[in-house]
């Protein structure tokens, strides 16, 4: 050991070891420092206290006043987790030197810069889930622009972007970075941009200097990283402006994971950036995401319950991941859409190829994140095992597929890497055991017969062994004591061991080592110098297993580019398997995408609600846009032309499920999958929006009506007629004339737009605006009075109802008996929706405010007559008209 360990006796002068310490702690003043001592990792001053606090570890004191705390070596991934978890970063400082070549304080280093957005060892991350790191440059000018890149360091991939400035925060959010990075700008102030996503996402920021986000600079980061003078080879354009956050985000990768000086072959498995266009994707903001509980759920915020979990039965880690991008970034191209359709249709098809195609699958190891690992120089012999075992497997996959028009996607990707995979998956098998060591210094990773070096090592071992066990046969006759033994042990090394009884016969050669309850430990010269021999031989296999292993890790990293192509393939297999057995588990069908904005979907269900309620599960259709000529009488309870639907209803009969489920049908028909309906024919969607009312609206902290009305104003701005909204008791944050108006004004206006809306609304009085514009529909969702109590029956039909059945509700919800009774009097006497059937009674001022404030239609009726074009007789109906609408404001128009 080179330094004093841990309870070494405090020294008054500073010692080199903490001189190096200091040093170091300097160079990274944000990080907590591990500082590597013989078999522990030390943390000093400030850093030990944080830990004591962060990780349970017992604070002690170095020298007087010097607090240190530390964990031991082979043990420090799941501290270094949570120490990240608990959001700080980390600076691992290794010995580089051998401790027994040391002369004075042994050589350290900085190996290694632990940030949230750049983990790569295994015990760091969730296998399941990406974890990236992002940096955004707020470009300004006139739409304000913005430019963000992200990279996964695990797996290497590295994203360029660029978007409106407005659009920052969904981008950032639905990419979903665990840090990201920023200009610091000249006030030092977080820009409230930046401050927002941090709000939404929890994810560390971190200040970059202004210098590091230049285009020139990353320009020429970039190009010297990849080696290439100029990126059009890459399809990137020198001047790219988004080439500003690609080098800054290149750039503190290269800082804080290859700190001394070796990027090239650290970063070795970061692929070249690839332009990324938010034109492919179907935009979903963050809002929508949430509301939709497509990672989440609302209530709880858990996985279990969300969209992603009703998927998720992937068999590979890669395959998870890349399923919860898939739900989040749904395709707007129809024939990418149809790509993936036709693999999913073949496996549904064809079962004996999804058993076999499932079983090669399930077999592939999480070879995106090795090859990184392998790069970065953290794999272990276990990585290498199972990246040899996955490479293998390369030619069965492409043999599968082959001529499988289905695949031809995969298997054009596969067919250029599946012999280098299994050369490299041929050479690890014959190299290295079946079941390898967890770490490389514990020794036998590689078999005999590979290395005569290692072969020899390994044979003196082995001999040892032999000469152990004759040994202990001839001092056990010597010594006459039969059981005497010949032991090892981990501290002590090896040891002859004769029980108390048996003391007074052991000979003088035999020099005490130590003393147990029932029996003394001994050494001899003998013993002694086989300890020295073994010890060598052992530290000579494994240098050289290490030497192996490098070489090994080479051959890897050179078939990268392959690997990383193969994973990808992998990884959509097996999400493309996923939807088919997701197809086939709950009866989905394959929907139909078609270019007009339309949607006709035939007893849909809700994914997540239909899997929990399974039977008691309504189905409904939801209609909408023009239909096909050629579909015409099929579709009987359709509206032609509807654009915009109202759906009232009692609380808790079904609404928001229902216009949920349109949403996320819609959702899922762009990424490839089977939906959950009977037919789903949905025109292509360029945004789905989803606003749901302030007081539907669970999450604390989100519920203002601000925040309702700045989403909404957003909508109002960017739905095209190709847009999917959908809108829940918008409005409800105000008071009941403020939040009528607005709805009413919202409704108009997004039916003018021809988007496709669906809009829940306890706004009963928004009914009547289907009388005036042709396409806007009324639906609602039926019940059952039983006695004084209503069942639900969850079934979505044309026209509007006229009660809000609040009272029953409160009922069924068991607020007391007196109470409920005393609301139906109140209900009586005040009356307040113009639709009820109890006689009418003095209205609450707040009504007639209103009925002043939008005007009845009837005064538009009177207005609008031509009297000069009228005969007497017809003028009379007219009138009659009006005055039975007045009577029954509520009943249909006339
Ligand atoms: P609303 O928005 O009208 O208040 P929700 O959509 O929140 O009602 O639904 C309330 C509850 O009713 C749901 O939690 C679910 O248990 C049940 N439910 C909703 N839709 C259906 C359906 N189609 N089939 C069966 N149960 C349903
Ligand atoms: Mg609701």
């Amino acid at each position: 050991m080179g330094a004093p360990s841990p309870a070494a006796a405090p020294t008054p002068t500073v010692t080199p070891a903490m001189r190096q310490y200091a040093r170091f702690k300097a160079q990274h003043p944000d990080c907590v420092l591990f500082f590597r001592m013989g078999d522990f990792y030390e943390l000093f001053h400030e850093d030990a206290v944080l830990a004591h606090a962060a990780l349970g570890i017992t604070l002690t004191q170095r020298t007087k006043g010097v607090p240190m705390a530390g964990v031991p070596y082979h043990s420090v991934e799941p501290y270094l987790r949570r120490m990240i978890d608990a959001g700080y970063r980390v600076a691992v400082c290794d010995q580089i030197q051998d401790a027994a070549e040391a002369r004075g304080v042994v050589d350290r280093a900085v190996t290694r810069v632990l940030t949230p957005g750049t983990l790569v060892d295994e015990a760091l991350l969730d296998e399941g889930r990406t974890n990236r790191i992002a940096a955004i440059d707020l470009l300004g000018g006139d739409p304000p622009a913005a430019v963000l890149a992200s990279v996964e360091l695990s797996t290497g991939t590295f994203e360029l972007l660029d978007l409106p400035a407005a659009r920052v925060v969904d981008e950032v959010v639905r990419i979903g970075p665990s840090e990201l990075l920023y200009a610091e700008p000249a006030d030092g102030v977080v820009p409230p941009v930046i401050e927002q996503i941090r709000n939404l996402l929890a994810c560390s920021l971190t200040a970059r200097p202004p210098w590091s986000f230049r285009q020139a600079e990353g320009r020429a980061c970039v190009q010297e990283h990849f080696g290439v003078a100029t990126l059009s080879g890459f399809g990137i354009a020198d001047d790219d402006p988004a080439l500003s956050a690609g080098g800054a985000v290149l750039r503190y990768l290269r800082e804080t994971q290859a700190p001394n000086d070796d990027a090239k072959q650290r970063l070795g498995h970061l692929r070249p950036p690839r332009r990324q266009s938010m034109d492919r994707f179907v935009t979903l903001d963050a809002t929508t995401l949430y509301n939709l509980e497509i990672e989440r759920t609302m209530r709880t915020g858990a996985v279990a319950g969300s969209v992603l979990s009703t998927f998720a039965r992937c068999r590979t880690s890669m395959g998870k991941r890349l399923l919860r991008d898939w739900l989040c970034f749904p395709l707007r191209c129809l024939e990418a859409i149809e790509t993936r359709q036709r693999t999913v249709a073949a496996i549904i098809e064809d079962r004996s190829l999804a058993d076999t195609l499932g079983a090669q699958v399930a077999a592939v190891q999480d070879v995106a994140r090795i090859v990184g690992r392998v790069s970065m120089g953290r794999a272990t012999p276990r990585d290498i095992v199972a990246l040899g075992v996955s490479a293998a497997r390369a030619p069965d996959i492409d043999g599968l597929l082959d001529g499988r028009p289905a695949f031809t996607d995969a298997l054009q990707r596969l067919r250029a890497i599946a012999e280098p995979l299994a050369a490299l998956g041929a050479s690890i098998e014959r190299q290295c055991v079946a079941d390898p060591p967890a770490h490389l210094r514990e020794g036998g990773l590689f078999r005999e017969g590979v290395d005569a070096e290692l072969d020899e090592a390994m044979a003196l071992q082995r001999n040892a062994h032999g000469w152990l066990a004759e040994y202990q046969q001839g001092l056990v006759s010597d010594t006459g004591i039969k059981s005497l033994k010949v032991g090892y042990n981990k501290v002590f090394g090896y040891y002859i061991e004769v029980t108390h009884a048996h003391t007074d016969k052991v000979p003088d050669a035999f020099s005490r080592k130590q003393t147990l309850k029932n029996a003394e430990r001994y050494i001899t010269p003998e013993l002694k110098t086989y300890e020295d021999d073994v010890t060598a031989a052992r530290s000579k296999a494994i240098e050289r297993e290490r030497i192996l292993f490098e070489r090994v890790c080479g051959d890897v990293a050179s078939e990268s580019t392959g690997l990383a192509a193969y994973a990808d393939v992998v990884a959509e297999l097996d999400v493309l398997l996923c939807f088919a057995e997701a197809a086939l588990r709950h009866g989905y069908c394959r929907p139909s995408l078609v270019p007009e904005p339309r949607m006709d979907i035939r007893q849909g269900r809700h994914p997540v609600l239909d899997g929990a309620l399974g039977e008691r599960f309504v189905p409904n259709d939801c209609v909408m846009g023009k239909r096909d000529k050629g579909t015409e009488g099929q579709t009987d309870e359709g509206d032609d032309g509807a654009t915009l639907a109202l759906i009232t209803g009692p609380n808790m009969a079904g609404k928001s499920t229902y216009i949920r489920q349109v949403a996320l049908i819609t959702l899922l028909a762009h990424t490839g999958s089977w939906v959950p309906a009977e037919s789903a024919t949905i025109g292509l969607t360029d945004r789905i929006f989803t606003r749901v009312g302030a007081s539907d609206e669970l999450h604390a902290g989100r519920s203002t009506f601000m925040v309702e009305m700045t989403e909404t104003a957003n909508i109002l701005h960017h739905a095209t007629d190709r847009s999917l909204v959908i809108l829940d008791e918008i409005g409800r944050g105000t008071s009941t004339l403020d939040g009528l108006s607005l709805a009413w004004a919202i409704t108009e206006t997004l039916a003018a737009r021809r988007c496709r809306t669906l809009f829940a609304t306890h706004y009963h009085e928004l009914t009547s605006l289907a009388d005036e514009h042709d396409n806007i529909r009324n639906l609602h969702v039926s019940v059952r009075e039983w006695g004084d109590k209503i069942i639900f029956l969850y079934r979505i039909l044309p026209g509007r109802t006229n009660r809000s059945y609040g009272i029953h509700v409160a009922r069924l919800a068991g607020v007391p008996g007196a109470t409920v009774d005393r609301a139906s009097e109140l209900l009586e006497t005040l009356a307040v929706h113009t639709g009820e059937s109890v006689p009418p009674a003095p209205r609450p001022q707040q009504m007639s405010l209103f009925t002043e404030y939008i005007e009845h239609p009837a005064v538009e009726a009177l207005r609008s007559l031509d009297l000069t074009a009228l005969s007497p007789l017809e003028a009379f109906d007219i009138l009659r008209g009006i005055q039975e609408r007045l009577q029954d404001p509520g009943g249909p128009a006339p």
